[in-house]
């Protein structure tokens, strides 16, 4: 692919858990045609001939603001964005249903590993 706009100089995300990082258009979610819950780093999908579509890189946690992919490695959306520190710090103030996807989550992560 050929950047044609060299001179327009792109922001870039930086995903602070996994490292991730993407140039993103926008952060705003109010100007977008599809619904977003939270505010969040999108960018236009370069893969799609719909002009409108916008695929999320990520988020800030809403707790401590760091810069987390929408990887569900790095964050959780529940009502709002957090990170995985966050998530396994505040454990215990997530419903039973988080937990429990976390748990099988992480289950199904060890046994692709092993
Ligand atoms: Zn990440
Ligand atoms: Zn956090």
């Amino acid at each position: 692919m050929e950047q044609t706009k060299s001179e327009h100089r792109q922001k870039s995300f930086t995903c602070q858990s996994c490292g991730l990082s993407s140039p993103f258009t926008t952060t705003a979610r109010n100007h977008l045609t599809q619904e977003l819950l939270e505010e969040c780093f999108v960018t236009r999908d370069p893969f799609s001939p719909d002009k409108e579509k916008f695929l999320v890189l990520g988020s800030t946690c809403s707790l401590c603001s760091m810069c987390v992919c929408v990887a569900p490695e790095c964050s959780l959306f529940y009502t709002k964005r957090f990170c995985m520190q966050c998530v396994n710090k505040h454990l215990d103030q997530f419903p039973q249903q988080i937990r429990a996807e976390l748990a099988k989550k992480k289950q199904s992560s060890k046994a692709a590993i092993s």
